[in-house]
């Protein structure tokens, strides 16, 4: 794989891991035990019924985007962790080279197209 491009795809990896850590920090506490897990914060609004409410209405929510978060920086951290350990950017069905205009476009992908369709098909 391109060397450039390589380094494109790190530089973005690591600006999207730091932003997605930043955005589950808004709302969950990081978990002190298990690595890349986070705990959903419960909101404090007040003692009102419609603050109790909007209170499990948001944890409701924040609960969903952590989950989504987490699932995210683990692909993220499985990219980083490729590029580390050299196996980036090869397909673990075929082996091939995945193709740099596909990983641009979806660094965390561990498939290369022709797999992903073929799978895609299949489910
Ligand atoms: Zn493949």
């Amino acid at each position: 794989m391109d060397k450039k491009i390589l380094e494109k795809i790190k530089k973005d990896l690591l600006a999207r891991k730091k932003r997605v850590e930043e955005d589950l920090k808004s709302f969950a506490k990081k978990d002190d035990h298990e690595k890349d897990e986070h705990r959903t914060k419960f909101p404090n609004y007040g003692d009102k019924s419609d603050e109790n409410v909007q209170e499990i209405d948001d944890y409701t929510t924040n609960l969903a985007t952590e989950r989504v978060l987490e699932s995210t920086l683990r692909d993220i951290n499985n990219a980083i962790d490729r590029i580390k350990k050299g196996t980036y950017g090869i397909c673990k069905y075929c082996k091939k080279e995945i193709g740099g205009k596909r990983l641009l476009a979806r660094p965390v992908a561990n498939t290369c197209i022709t797999c992903k369709t073929r799978l895609q098909k299949m489910s």
